[in-house]
């Protein structure tokens, strides 16, 4: 910021001439300043409907497979299983594609974060957990040795993850535009990771009984969304205010940190010994994400307010 002609706005670098915009340290042009501090209040609403819509389908469909369906087997099973792998993220997906602020064009950015997180997923997340590490082996070993592996292995790759599909993507690009748009793309990026686990979570166990299934599945596609959705909040927060060069490996930290325990509390790793009860993750699951976009929305609400009192 020494020379007046190298201002430029952070968002679309175009160059800037005084008086212009600025907000914690950054610069902006007059468009872009009013984008990112764009309030919605309908979106947590929605969120918050979508979150507990997931729970109740969840819950209807577990309750039907135990009164009406029955027990699939073969063929039946293996279909339900991997249609209940995929329902979660595509019901969220689609809600984040009828918001009418994503029209028209940003939908390729959210289908191509989503892709990028679920192939990194595919590649990564399991190679390093079942290949390198092979986590299943000795994470059961003992109390402290799962949480460990479950917060320093798989939560932080999960979350590493998260990082590169949001930041490889749209990061960038100047569709990257609202403070919103880190908590949409991280947790667009959560999404497809949690896609991939409950694939092999399925596949694993060659389809798997529609009542805890749905219940496994669904608390992961929450879960994975929430802490992607907090890691986004940290890197929007950093492009659009000048920020420590600790702030986002702090907010990867916390969200890694909140994934693991997460994981390891509904008996992701090393439950070996320890019968899980699917309603008890599921409550839990519900639980975290309802708490991590209201944490969300307290957020954005104080920020938008700090930035409207500095320039009425
Ligand atoms: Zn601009």
């Amino acid at each position: 910021m020494s020379n007046d002609r190298d201002i430029k706005c952070c968002v679309c670098h175009q160059p800037l001439s005084a008086p212009y915009k600025t907000l914690g340290g950054r610069a902006y042009c007059d468009r872009h300043y009013a984008m990112v501090n764009k309030p919605h209040t309908g979106f947590w609403r929605a969120t918050v409907i979508q979150i507990i819509g997931m729970a109740a389908l969840s819950a209807l469909v577990a309750f039907l497979a135990d009164t009406v369906l029955g027990p699939l087997t073969g063929t039946g099973l293996l279909v339900a299983g991997v249609l209940l792998a995929l329902i979660p993220s595509a019901l969220w997906l689609s809600f984040f594609y009828q918001q009418d602020r994503l029209e028209p064009e940003p939908k390729h950015q959210i289908a191509a974060v989503f892709i990028l997180a679920a192939l990194l997923a595919d590649v990564f997340l399991r190679r390093i957990t079942s290949e390198w590490f092979r986590v299943s082996e000795w994470a059961s070993a003992d109390t402290l040795t799962s949480l460990l592996a479950s917060i320093l292995i798989i939560a932080a790759t999960s979350q590493l993850i998260i990082y590169l599909a949001v930041r490889l993507i749209v990061y960038d690009t100047d569709e990257f535009d609202e403070r919103m748009d880190g908590i949409i793309y991280g947790t667009v990026a959560g999404l497809g990771v949690a896609t991939v686990s409950n694939l092999y979570f399925v596949l694993a166990n060659d389809g798997v009984a529609l009542g805890p299934g749905v219940v496994q599945t669904v608390t992961t596609a929450l879960a994975e969304a929430s802490f992607g959705g907090l890691l986004g909040w940290f890197m929007a927060e950093a492009k659009f205010e000048h920020k420590p060069a600790w702030w986002v490996p702090a907010g990867f930290g916390l969200a890694t940190l909140a994934n693991g325990l997460f994981s390891w509390l509904i008996g992701e790793v090393g439950a070996a010994g320890l019968r899980v009860d699917p309603w008890r993750s599921l409550a839990l699951g519900i639980a975290v994400a309802l708490g991590a976009f209201l944490l969300l929305a307290l957020l954005m609400r104080r920020t938008t307010e700090v930035t409207l009192r500095r320039f009425p």
